[in-house]
């Protein structure tokens, strides 16, 4: 056995990897089917075989936000904006009640429409059906973070982007690193889930600071991990930029799923838009978790972060039967839970 390959199965028993070490194993291509196996196993060891369904309510587009890869950012003319109403979310979380699907996730650019008054509304309905709630909105106050809180809310989705505090300073004008961490541990304090994650490829980003990103999850104990290949988006500064692979998105996630063993891992939408079917690859490699896409027709196509998004061309109804097929054509199963983490 190769030491980077004993260093791999150490490490699916300690969870614990030096920089240098996660360093070596994502410059090396030649050990990725081991690890990809490893993480595997640790998944199915904490979080077993079960797969948690969120569906996804991509309620608006309009960001105050200037990103630079992101398709939906602020300076973007070519995007046509949308946003939807109270009720118009209501009968979305109702659709996906039907699905089956027992968390919704509420995603949208940093949009100030809504209010803290109006999200505690949106939430304390979606609550009152019985749903856990992500939300994924973006940088807010503390205060604003505890009254989503006191209003139902069980967890936030909130990405470092990447840990390279130089190459954040760059990718997101007018915002502030310091302050993207400082929302992470306002979350953690007030006891929400806490997702995080980072982007893989983008430009000037070095393989030595993804290990940081991944040492820099574990740090923060995140409750979960969402991360994805960068790819590139027509109409940013970075259109003409080379994207991420979804190799090294894949191993980003595995070395997370090694570091991290019981966390929920989504197998990302990003994955899926680099190879048809690169959510199964993801859910085979540390993945435990689905985000199927309940948001209206018409306004998912025009959630445009990156092009290609896949999911695009079917209707919720079939994607839950493609993807539950999927699902079980591998062994799994899907849950019928909250899919909350359980901690070990
Ligand atoms: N506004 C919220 C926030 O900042 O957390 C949520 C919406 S934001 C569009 C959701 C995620 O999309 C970001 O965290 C980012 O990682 C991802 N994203 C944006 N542009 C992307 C691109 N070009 N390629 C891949 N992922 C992208």
């Amino acid at each position: 056995m190769t030491d980077l390959k004993e260093i791999i199965q150490n490490a699916a028993l300690s969870h614990n990897l030096e920089n240098s070490q996660i360093t070596a194993i994502l410059k090396d291509d030649s050990i990725n089917d081991f690890l990809f196996a490893c993480a595997d196993k640790v998944r199915e060891k904490y979080v077993g075989n079960e797969i948690h369904l969120r569906g996804l309510i991509e309620f608006s587009n309009i960001c105050k936000c200037s990103c630079k890869y992101c398709g939906i950012r602020k300076e973007n003319t070519s995007v046509e904006r949308y946003r939807l109403s109270e009720n118009e979310i209501i009968l979305l979380a109702q659709k996906a009640k039907q699905y089956g699907y027992k968390t919704i996730v509420l995603q949208s650019g940093e949009d100030s429409f809504y209010s803290t008054e109006k999200m505690i509304s949106i939430i304390k309905k979606i609550k009152s059906m019985d749903f856990a709630i992500t939300l994924s909105i973006g940088e807010k106050t503390y205060d604003e973070y505890k009254a989503y809180k006191d209003a139902g809310a069980d967890r936030y989705l909130l990405r470092i982007e990447t840990t390279d505090e130089n190459l954040y300073k760059n990718m997101h004008p007018n915002m502030s690193f310091e302050n993207r961490i400082n929302c992470l541990k306002n979350l953690k304090k007030l006891g929400f889930e806490t997702g995080t994650g980072c982007l893989v490829g983008l430009p000037g980003q070095s393989i030595e600071s993804l290990a940081n990103d991944i040492l820099f999850f574990k740090e923060l104990n995140a409750d979960m991990i969402g991360l994805g290949p960068f790819i590139p988006a027509p109409d940013t500064p970075l259109k003409n930029e080379t994207g991420g692979t979804l190799t090294l998105a894949l191993k980003v996630m595995a070395l997370t799923r090694l570091l991290l063993p019981d966390i929920n891992i989504p197998a990302t939408t990003a994955m899926e838009t680099l190879a048809p079917d690169g959510r199964i690859i993801a859910l085979k490699s540390g993945a435990n978790v689905v985000m199927p896409n309940v948001t209206d027709e018409n306004c998912k196509q025009k959630y445009t972060i990156y092009p290609g998004k896949a999911g695009l061309n079917n209707t919720p109804e079939e994607y839950k039967s493609c993807i539950t097929s999927k699902i079980e054509s591998i062994g799994r199963k899907i849950s019928n839970g909250y899919g909350f983490r359980n901690k070990f």
